[in-house]
């Protein structure tokens, strides 16, 4: 099972996803983009404070 993270696309005249402030070139790769907020995990907030791994084992 792939976790893959979905960036928040930037709306029209952005040219940073409100997410995590990053332009669609600066992203990894693997990640994806949605104009669909709920689907939208992108926690760059979270992920500075907590290891990712740590941070998903606490939560489940
Ligand atoms: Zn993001």
């Amino acid at each position: 099972m792939t976790l893959e993270t979905i960036h928040a696309c930037p709306t029209s005249g952005q040219a940073v996803t409100s997410c995590c402030g990053r332009t669609p070139f600066e992203l990894p790769r693997m990640d994806r983009m949605s104009t669909d907020a709920s689907l939208v995990n992108c926690r760059t907030e979270a992920e500075e404070q907590f290891p990712v791994g740590e941070y998903r084992l606490s939560t489940r």
